[in-house]
């Protein structure tokens, strides 16, 4: 298990997941583009929902519904305190967003950078204590090695 390891248990609407990984240094994916919840009522007529999301993706933004109250849009604007060299410049100071910190928090948060990304989200499942599920996830590394 690498020194940085960061680990963490998030209970979700989805269930418990066990957040493993660390943020790789000179990454950056994830600040490259902007995750923005939008109102859910706009389910509501799904004949127009599809339309406005036609009308997205013509703009270069991605939709996605994670449940019937739970909608949010993908923009790739890049954060204009991301350097060329894929730092953060406002790492540490009071300029920088909670949510940075925070970030992923639920695999949905990683769905576009999956490939990328160096954290992994295991669900605990029924029955389950959160020690068996991390001693899965070393298994699993073990037996993909
Ligand atoms: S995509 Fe993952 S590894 Fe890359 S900067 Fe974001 S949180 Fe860190
Ligand atoms: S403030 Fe820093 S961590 Fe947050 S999106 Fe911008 S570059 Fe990334």
């Amino acid at each position: 298990m690498p020194l940085n390891e960061d680990i963490l248990l998030i209970p979700t609407d989805e269930g418990t997941f066990l957040r493993t990984g660390w943020c790789s240094p000179h990454c950056g994916a994830c600040c490259e583009a902007m995750i923005i919840p939008v109102n859910p009522l706009v389910l509501r007529n799904r004949a127009r929902f599809d339309d406005w999301c036609k009308w997205l993706a013509l703009h270069g933004m991605t939709t996605r519904v994670r449940g019937e109250d739970d909608v949010e849009i993908h923009i790739p604007i890049p954060c204009s305190e991301l350097t060329k060299e894929k730092t953060c410049k406002v790492y540490g100071t009071d300029k920088r967003p909670n949510v940075c910190g925070r970030f992923p928090r639920h695999p949905y948060d990683i769905e576009s950078v999956a490939d990328i990304c160096t954290y992994k989200f295991t669900k605990v499942e029924e029955g389950e204590t959160a020690g068996d599920t991390f001693s899965r996830v070393i298994r699993e590394r073990g037996s993909e090695s």
